[in-house]
């Protein structure tokens, strides 16, 4: 068994918040979770962050000393920022942190659209007491980043209110597409996302609504799961995990659409606060031995 089965060489996703818009802790969220969109993406020795909602508190107590992270953002809603001043590195010296943004067009950019929530009247002065080197980095979406090394990371605008970014990071033969906070046209997925995500190995996805709640909440810049089943299958893409859950969805409900949306889609699940995949690079993989699979280990 090769040692990146552990995502040691290869790719490793976990998910530390999946919920939508509002932080939803209690007992009816205690399956899948109630933190809003963090994921840790491991590419190798390299920590990507995607999103920076409650659920980056919680990775960052898990983190040691020295941490060097690209933080990549979709937008600045508040609910994919609103953990960042508890993010543990920032408070650590000997941390290097690289937050990106590429929604804003206003000049003053993500840094600008960020120091406001952790100064006052919001909060307490916090950038006084953030002892990371952190640099801030706007783009234009649509750019592939210039990662200082490491991956590749390509970019893409989607439909939401006030603009949102996906991103496709790729790593020795593997990708992970990451596309929330988005909406489908009623004639289906755009050609350029098709393209975007076509083949990729995994693509986390948007799936804040059921197609009845969909019917009355169009243009609030969110997609279903069908919606994302849809892409999944046109794209071609290996394994969906439907994310960024409604708060109104318990878990309940969120097992009734993980089993929906695996008849439509084989390869789909339903992203939880502690779901881990690994994926082997695929030059280790293609010299594995066929027990390892061909699909990611969820
Ligand atoms: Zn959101
Ligand atoms: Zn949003």
């Amino acid at each position: 068994m090769p040692t990146s089965a552990t995502g040691d060489d290869g790719m490793m996703v976990r998910f530390w918040g999946v919920r939508g818009s509002l932080p939803t802790p209690g007992p009816s969220t205690v399956r899948y979770g109630g933190n809003t969109p963090c994921v840790e993406l491991r590419c190798g020795p390299h920590l990507l962050i995607l999103d920076a909602g409650s659920g980056i508190r919680g990775f960052g107590a898990s983190l040691g000393r020295g941490v060097e992270a690209d933080i990549l953002l979709s937008h600045t809603h508040y609910d994919h920022i609103c953990g960042l001043p508890f993010f543990r590195p920032l408070f650590d010296p000997a941390a290097t942190l690289r937050i990106w943004g590429g929604h804003l067009t206003h000049p003053d950019g993500i840094r600008s659209a960020l120091s406001v929530t952790w100064r006052k009247p919001l909060m307490p002065d916090l950038d006084a007491e953030f002892r990371a080197r952190v640099s801030f980095q706007d783009f234009a979406a649509g750019a592939t980043l210039a990662l200082a090394h490491g991956p590749r990371v390509d970019t893409i605008a989607l439909r939401h209110p006030g603009g949102s970014v996906g991103y496709r990071i790729s790593w020795e033969g593997r990708s992970v597409c990451y596309i929330t906070d988005t909406e489908h046209s009623a004639d289906g997925p755009d050609a350029d996302l098709v393209a975007f995500v076509r083949g990729t190995d995994i693509l986390i996805h948007d799936a804040t609504y059921t197609e009845e709640e969909y019917r009355t909440r169009h243009g609030w810049g969110h997609a279903t799961w069908s919606a994302a089943a849809e892409l999944a299958t046109v794209g071609r893409v290996g394994s969906l995990v439907l994310f960024h859950h409604d708060p109104d969805h318990d878990d309940d409900w969120m097992d009734a659409i993980g089993a929906a949306a695996a008849r439509s889609c084989p390869d789909a699940v339903v992203a939880r606060e502690g779901m881990r995949i690994a994926l082997a690079s695929l030059t280790e993989y293609q010299g594995a031995t066929a027990s390892f699979g061909s699909k990611p280990h969820i």
